[in-house]
């Protein structure tokens, strides 16, 4: 093969601009994401060579070497791994293939900053060497293919790259950046030791460099290299050193990790520039053993609702890397986690199909979600406002002994951060009431909602049944499209006057998750929007009364009603929930509401078609003026369709309803 020019894909030309660009202020990064490759790429040819231990060739010990040449002003990181085959480095280094890439693309803003994060978020792997580098040489060989079908790749990261043919005896890649004038810092052994120890001390493979000497002779000292003297003093001595602490971080004891290192892994793994919420490491024994590190983040990913996201969960068996996104580990309203579980168990060459089978697998996912909910309900319980008031009082009272350190400075920094964990992940969390049905109780006391008493989303169910009121026997609740619709809903009304609270449910989610909770601790749910309002004891025997009247004397208006709307309402009945609008529309107990019905609509879905029930006010004077009208048929459809307009809905013909106002009107 003579050298061939080939062009980046739109997409990675649109990158590379971006990343010399957006992630200037954070340059050291580009190392941290080229060890990563190169890590990568050992793992894989370990897990090729279970099958095929040829591959190994004569060189068994993976590792990784970082050099520099002063002189040449180059960086080169070395591995040998699995290496690339001339067709994979025109694949791989020409295109991005990843998901959600248009996805992604689309939600740059153009702000620096702001898309500086998402690109960390999205990982820009390779093309970070170009935050460096003018110009980027990677010559590789594939594990298993002979020397001559070496490849050399070489790109000024702008328009196009070439490819040509070398004969290359190492297997493996090695990736030199042609650093640009202001990249000097990165021809220093002491400040590459450095950002690899900040970055990549928890990669378990060793990470080699040349040891460097005085040319006295008098060993260079870490931190002291400016001492009066120039690093041009140095050389190099030829034999190499391990310069990370090449043991996977999980696989070391707890009480050995900082929590420095942790977020560093976290920020690794997960490309988010954030530091997690919090984390749990855990070796579990027993029916299944294995080790679980566990992360939960502190804001949502950009792709979080997107189909094909994958999972967070990295998988290895004993040590070895497996798969990046094993969504078999946990269910999918739980995609939120990163992390790593390394299994003790499974055989080393399981696929795909054996995870979702194996009864190995089913432990861990089940210990692990458990983990993840214990983490959560830590969370909540140390969150001020989800404290129970009791608690509150008590922790006071053991606070001021000065024994009882019952707060704990770990305690305390965890205040806040479940409704920052909710904010961001709380709806995703619901998806878990219809996957998880062994779990649900426990999802459901880790939700929070607003209501009639607050608009932030922080009641939880728990805490709406403390401030229920005597003769209260449901947990009422409605769902709308947004928090000022839910708010205003005349469905509301006789709540808000008998002072009961009503939970709001905003989130997409809501109507279909709490299709599968139909009761909280041996208080059902009830909608408000559903059924005939029965508020029973709530009652008095006036109002029942008055309403078991109003249904009399209105018998005969209600079958002309019924008579005038029978292709738009299933049934026309006087209700007592409204006290100042005229009417509304609710659904059979039974039925799918009219919100889902319109969710589903939008979203291309067919939905069955149900007629709503129209419930009026015995007591608004437009209702008392429909008997007798000559304009009966079209206040009839005007009282319809404005209870439609009030819960978001919009009448099946606008055109006719705005001319039977106007003809009112005028
Ligand atoms: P990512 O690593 O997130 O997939 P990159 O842009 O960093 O994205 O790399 C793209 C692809 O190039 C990798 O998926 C891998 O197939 C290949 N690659 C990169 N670096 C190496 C390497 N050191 N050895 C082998 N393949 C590599």
């Amino acid at each position: 093969m003579s050298k061939q020019t080939h062009s980046f894909q739109a997409e990675v030309a649109q990158l590379l601009h971006l990343v010399t660009h957006a992630l200037y202020s954070n340059k050291e990064i580009f190392l941290r994401e080229l060890v990563s490759n190169a890590s990568d790429a050992c793992d894989k040819l370990r897990f090729e060579a279970l099958n095929n231990t040829g591959l190994y060739e004569d060189q068994p010990q993976l590792e990784v070497r970082v050099s520099f040449d002063q002189a040449a002003r180059t960086l080169t990181i070395a591995d040998n791994g699995i290496g690339m085959s001339q067709q994979e480095a025109i694949d791989h280094l020409g295109t991005i293939a990843k998901s959600g890439t248009k996805d992604f693309m689309g939600k740059l803003s153009g702000d620096q900053q702001s898309d500086a994060q998402l690109i960390g978020q999205f990982g820009v792997g390779f093309y970070s060497g170009y935050i460096v580098a003018d110009k980027i040489t990677v010559e590789s060989r594939r594990a298993g293919l002979p020397a001559e079908d070496g490849v050399r790749w070489v790109s000024g990261g702008t328009g196009d790259f070439e490819v040509e043919q070398i004969t290359r005896a190492q297997r493996g890649t090695s990736v030199t950046l042609h650093l640009r004038d202001d990249a000097d810092e990165y021809l220093n052994a002491w400040k590459i030791k450095q950002i690899i120890g900040k970055y990549s001390d928890h990669i378990s493979l060793p990470i080699l460099m040349e040891k460097e000497e005085w040319k006295d002779g008098e060993l260079l000292v870490p931190g002291d290299e400016n001492g009066g003297r120039q690093p041009g003093g140095m050389v190099k001595t030829g034999e190499w050193e391990t310069v990370n602490q090449a043991s996977a971080l999980w696989t070391r004891p707890k009480k050995d990790v900082t929590e420095e290192q942790y977020q560093e892994f976290y920020r690794a793994i997960s490309h988010d520039s954030e530091n997690p919420l919090t984390w749990a490491h855990n070796r579990v024994e027993g029916n299944a053993e294995y080790t679980q590190l566990l992360f939960i983040p502190a804001k949502a990913p950009f792709d979080l609702w997107n189909r094909d996201k994958k999972a967070g969960v990295k998988l290895y068996v004993k040590r070895v890397f497996i798969m990046d996104d094993a969504e078999a580990l946990l269910p999918s309203y739980l995609r939120f986690v990163k992390g790593v579980i390394d299994s003790a168990d499974l055989p080393l060459n399981v696929s795909r199909e054996l995870l979702q089978e194996s009864r190995d697998v089913k432990l861990i996912r089940e210990g692990s979600t458990k983990r993840v909910l214990s983490m959560l309900e830590d969370l909540a319980k140390h969150d001020q406002h989800a404290a129970p008031a009791a608690d509150a009082a008590a922790a006071d009272a053991a606070a001021a002994d000065a024994v009882t350190d019952v707060v704990s400075d770990d305690d305390k920094a965890k205040e806040g951060k479940y409704s920052a964990f909710y904010a961001e992940f709380g709806a995703v969390l619901k998806e878990g009431l219809g996957e998880d049905f062994g779990n649900r109780e426990r999802l459901a006391k880790l939700l929070r909602f607003a209501s009639t008493t607050s608009d932030a989303a922080n009641v939880s169910f728990a805490e709406y049944k403390a401030r229920m009121k005597p003769g209260q026997d449901a947990i009422y609740y409605i769902t709308a499209d947004t928090l000022s619709a839910a708010k205003n809903s005349p469905q509301l009304e006789v709540f808000k006057k008998k002072g009961i609270e009503v939970l709001l449910m905003t989130d997409r989610v809501d109507e279909w998750a709490l299709n599968y909770l139909t009761e909280f601790d041996g208080t059902p749910l009830q909608s408000v929007a559903k059924g005939a309002v029965d508020l029973g004891d709530l009652q008095d025997e006036a109002e029942k009364k008055a309403a078991e009247e109003a249904a009399e004397t209105f018998k005969p208006l209600l079958a002309k009603l019924k008579e005038a709307l029978k292709d738009k309402a299933d049934d026309v009945r006087v209700t007592t929930r409204l006290v100042d609008s005229p009417a509304c529309l609710v659904v059979k107990d039974d039925a799918m509401s009219n919100q889902l019905a319109r969710l589903l609509k939008q979203a291309g879905q067919s939905a069955p078609e149900v007629k709503p029930v129209l419930e009026v006010n015995a007591e608004h004077p437009l209702v008392k003026k429909l008997d007798g009208s000559v304009h009966f048929h079209d206040l009839a459809h005007i009282l319809f369709d404005q209870a439609l307009l009030a819960e978001g809905g919009l009448p099946e013909d606008p055109a006719a309803y705005v001319k039977r106002v106007n003809a009112l009107l005028v």
